[in-house]
Order: structure tokens, then C-alpha cells, then sequence
């Protein structure tokens, strides 16, 4: 499974946000879209999602046109987190579960491990406005990964994070990533580009300023790091 942007743009009132994008996302892969305030990540992110119509170009997916069933079964995490404060944890996420067609069995179930594995099994019945922001992080990352989604959109998982949850969300990334599922996410650090990708996408104000293998990218520049303006 390959993923595939071939010249996509956006425009919006007729400023462009996403300028003739190309890449390319094999398969198992994890993959860091960087840049800063409207570089055109969520707006990239939305229009794999179908939530945005592209003004032109195209989204394949296994070679073929991406749609609804490909769009719906995407695991996202929107940069706009969209966790209702009032719900208790299970409650919240049983109710995305069961949208994505899943029992409630199966839905507890994975709930369980999930909440074992950050180490929090007791937020279980809690309401989410209770959590702090890290926790209710985990929360949003179980919320988009709960229906095994073999690809995933994270937009900026790791903003607004204390350095303890930033590595517990890195670690949760990366062992959904060594399950097998393929991984996007945005950030504007290139630490954690390199510390969990192997290709990268650099944006700025739409346009694409380089994109593939990190390593690769590193030898034809000749250098150990490379630097972006604006973080
Ligand atoms: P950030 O890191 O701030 O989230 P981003 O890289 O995700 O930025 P986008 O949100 O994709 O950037 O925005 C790219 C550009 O498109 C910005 O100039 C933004 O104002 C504009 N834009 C995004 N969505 C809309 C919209 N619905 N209507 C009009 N303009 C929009």
C-alpha cells in the first residue's frame, strides 16, 4: 500500500495554501510533514481525508483514486482536538468505536490495553475535562488508532506537551508503527522528525521545499542537520 499526492493544491478565495504537493508514503512507513504556522499541513491532511476537495491534482491509494472507504476507515488525530470535556473516557470512546461499526466488546477490550499500556487504567470512568492535557492526549491517540486503522494521520500530536508526555505519545506512535501501520504526522521540531522518521516533507507557506529519505536528503546537502526557519 502506497499513498500517493500527485500535484495537489488548495486554494482558498483564491490564495493558495497547498501548491503542487508530490510525494510519495510507502507502506509501514512514518512519515514527518514539517513546518510552520500555515505551511498547509492540515489542509494537505484534510484533503487525504476527503474532508477537503483538492483545487487541482490527485490522491492515490494502491494505485487507485483514494475514497470513501479508505477516507472513513483513516485514523486521525485533528490538530483541533475533538473530545467532548462533559463524556466520561469510556463513553467517549465507545461512541467513535461504535461509529466505526465495532462492538462494544471489542471496543472495552481495546480500551483496556490501551489505557494498561500509557499506564492509566484508572481514567477509565473519568470525565475527560478531568485529565490533564497529556492525558487527555492519550485519549485523543486511542480515539483515532481504537478501529486498527492501517494508516494514520496525527496533526501536531506531540504540541502543547510536557517533555514526560511527549515521549510517552513518541513511544505510542512508534509501537503503532512497528505493528505495521503506516504513520503521517505534523509537527514544527525536526527532533522529532528524525528521532521517528524515515522521510520527511518539508512545507512552507504551501510549497514543497523537500521531501524523501532523511538520510538521503542529509548526504545531498552535505550536512548533519538540517535547520528551518520559524522553531
Ligand atoms: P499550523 O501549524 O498553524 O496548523 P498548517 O501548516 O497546518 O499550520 P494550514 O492550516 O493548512 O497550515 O493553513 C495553510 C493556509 O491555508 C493558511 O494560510 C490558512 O490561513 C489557510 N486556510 C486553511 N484553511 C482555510 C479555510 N478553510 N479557509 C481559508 N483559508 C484557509
Amino acid at each position: 500500500m502506497t499513498l500517493e499526492l500527485e500535484n495537489l493544491s488548495k486554494s482558498f478565495n483564491g490564495q493558495t495554501a497547498v501548491d503542487e504537493i508530490n510525494l510519495n508514503v510507502p507502506s509501514g512507513s512514518m512519515y514527518g510533514f514539517l513546518g510552520g504556522n500555515g505551511a498547509g499541513k492540515t489542509t494537505t491532511f484534510r484533503m487525504i481525508l476527503g474532508l477537503l476537495q483538492p483545487s487541482a491534482g490527485k490522491i492515490t491509494y494502491n494505485g487507485k483514486k483514494i475514497d470513501y472507504d479508505v477516507t472513513n476507515d483513516i485514523g486521525y488525530l485533528p490538530e483541533e482536538r475533538g473530545l467532548h470535556p462533559k463524556l466520561k473516557v469510556e463513553e467517549q470512546i465507545r461512541y467513535l468505536g461504535q461509529l466505526k461499526g465495532m462492538s462494544k466488546k471489542v471496543i472495552d477490550k481495546k480500551l483496556d490495553e490501551w489505557l494498561e499500556r500509557f499506564g492509566v487504567p484508572e481514567n477509565r470512568n473519568k470525565r475527560i475535562e478531568k485529565l490533564s492535557k497529556g492525558n487527555q492526549q492519550k485519549i485523543q491517540l486511542i480515539a483515532s488508532i481504537i478501529h486498527d486503522p492501517k494508516l494514520i494521520i496525527l496533526d501536531e500530536p506531540f504540541s502543547g506537551l510536557d517533555p514526560v508526555n511527549v515521549e510517552i505519545l513518541k513511544t505510542a506512535v512508534k509501537d503503532l508503527n512497528r505493528e505495521g501501520a503506516t504513520i503521517i504526522f505534523s509537527t514544527h521540531r525536526m527532533e522529532h522528525v528524525e528521532e521517528l522518521c524515515e522521510s520527511l516533507c518539508i512545507l512552507n507557506k504551501g510549497k514543497q521545499v523537500i521531501s524523501g529519505n532523511i538520510d538521503e536528503i542529509k548526504s545531498d546537502f552535505g550536512q548533519k542537520e538540517i535547520i528551518i526557519e520559524g522553531d
